[in-house]
């Protein structure tokens, strides 16, 4: 193979990026990723610093013959941001957001993460859906859906994703929009990293905050399951203005009573999408259902809300495998099979959540997305985190084990893409997830990357 930073120099007048190939300083670093688990060589890791160096890496990899694997924040469990061998585009320094407030429109670049999309857009009253952890990369987390607490008014983030611009496999800069290359913007609405590298995200924002009603009463596990039963009748009374998910989780530290410590229990952690006061009185009822661990619910600034969880799940700490499945419906049966999961749970540190859906998510028809079909009422986390590699084996088989029990109470197979294990169900799941829609994938993908540059993701392979 030839030089490859050479090769990379010949595709660009001015390469303002770095580069880094085996043995460099900087190189390990640059291929680390979220999940511990995850060690990868690259041939080449082009951190780019505008839209011009990502034409020149894609262009590198076309010349080479090389796939391409896209770091944006790096939070895919599977690892599909760093690949063996190929060329890892790096967007780590990309992460400019602009926002124009009468417009409602934040333009954000390729490589941010939710916490830049937070800041810049509450400091004009304004947000848009991201999901719970604000160090999520926001090009990953949209591109397969995107769930998070504005999800009951809002939708999911690609509901109010309006334009991109996006370096497809030739090199060439495609903007889409509703009016632009429509076909395009379809695609990226669920169908992942397959289309190309968005540099840039156009986002419709709402008015929102910056106080927020959060509730977060918290109950044992071995106190029985009354609190979910009660708290999924109030989300079906509630959950057009509700975004909730029982987790369950193990008790520790000072926040918690040490009787606790060690304990299973779970929170019904709700975000109120919209007026706080109204929130509070709405949601008082949650912290009455039996008797209460803790109550961490009380109104709180958004931005806060959005960092919450970030503690729990810090970078390259630990190992991971999550998997998640939508749900038809919450019958007792499944409410009881995930409280005996996650009293199982071999690791501490893992976790498992009942997500609802509803709201502005279900009204979205699915042909208008690529993600599919609306209907699901719910979905089941297995969120497998744990620290030694010698209990690998065990706490995957956790997860998939519970990620397995549910399917009689699955929604047609499907599952949510960005919770995908390693990668190893990738076929059979992505063609029942997007259902009715793959076909249309498929033309899409053969129309802009016919050579499959981009398979480091859920892969929709191209028509040969
Ligand atoms: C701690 C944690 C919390 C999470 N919480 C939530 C949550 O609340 N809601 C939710 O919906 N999901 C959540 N997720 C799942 C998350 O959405 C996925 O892991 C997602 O892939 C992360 O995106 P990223 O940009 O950080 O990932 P990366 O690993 O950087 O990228 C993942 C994949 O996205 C594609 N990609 C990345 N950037 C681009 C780009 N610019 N252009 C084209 N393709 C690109 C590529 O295929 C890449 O391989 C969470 C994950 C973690 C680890």
């Amino acid at each position: 193979m030839n030089d490859l930073k050479t090769e990379l120099n010949k595709m660009s007048s001015g390469f303002c990026g770095e580069a880094y190939t085996p043995g460099d300083t900087g190189f390990d670093e640059a291929r680390a990723v979220w999940n511990a688990m995850i060690d990868r060589q690259p041939a080449i890791i082009i951190r780019c610093g505008d839209t011009s160096d990502v034409v020149a890496a894609v262009k590198l990899a076309h010349s080479q013959n090389l796939p391409i694997a896209i770091r944006a924040g790096g939070h895919n469990v599977a690892g599909h941001a760093v690949c063996e061998g190929g060329v890892m585009i790096d967007l780590t320094q990309m992460r400019g957001v602009e926002v124009d407030p009468k417009a409602r429109v934040a333009k954000v670049q390729g490589g941010a993460l939710w916490r830049d999309v937070d800041g810049a857009t509450q400091a004009h009253g304004l947000a848009t859906p991201g999901g719970l952890i604000s160090d999520t990369g926001v090009a990953g987390l949209t591109l397969s859906g995107g769930i998070g607490w504005l999800r009951a008014q809002h939708g999911l983030s690609i509901d109010n994703l309006i334009a991109a611009d996006v370096v497809t496999a030739k090199g060439n800069v495609v903007h889409t929009s509703a009016n632009e290359n429509p076909d395009l913007l379809w695609a990226l609405k669920g169908g992942g990293g397959n289309f190309g590298v968005v540099v840039q995200f156009e986002f419709a924002l709402h008015p929102f905050g910056p106080e927020v009603m959060f509730a977060a009463p918290i109950y044992a596990v071995e106190d029985g399951p009354g609190p979910i039963r009660a708290w999924r009748e109030f989300l079906a009374k509630h959950g057009d203005r509700v975004s909730s998910l029982c987790e369950f989780s193990t008790a520790g530290g000072e926040d918690f009573p040490e009787e606790y410590w060690g304990k299973r229990v779970y929170t019904l952690a709700c975000v109120y999408n919209g007026d706080a006061a109204e929130g509070e009185a709405l949601l008082k009822p949650l912290s009455d259902l039996g008797d209460m661990v803790v109550d961490f619910s009380g109104r709180m600034n958004f931005c806060d809300v959005q960092q919450l969880f970030d503690t729990l799940m810090p970078a390259g700490d630990y190992r991971c495998y999550w998997k998640a499945r939508y749900l038809a419906d919450l019958p007792d049966e499944m409410i009881e099979m995930a409280m005996k999961n996650a009293m199982a749970a071999p690791s501490d540190n893992s976790i498992s959540s009942l997500w609802n859906f509803g709201g502005a998510t279900a009204k979205v028809a699915a042909d208008a997305t690529a993600f599919g079909d609306r209907s699901m009422g719910w979905m089941y986390s297995l969120d497998g985190v744990w620290k030694d590699a010698s209990e690998d084996e065990v706490n995957m088989a956790w997860s998939r084990d519970g990620w397995s029990g549910a399917e009689p109470f699955g929604q047609k197979g499907r599952a949510y893409l960005n919770f995908p294990g390693h990668g190893e169900d990738n076929d059979a799941l992505t063609r029942a997830t997007f259902g009715e829609n793959y076909q249309r994938l498929v033309e899409i993908k053969t129309k802009y990357d016919p050579e499959n540059r981009f398979r480091f993701n859920q892969n929709i392979k191209p028509k040969t």
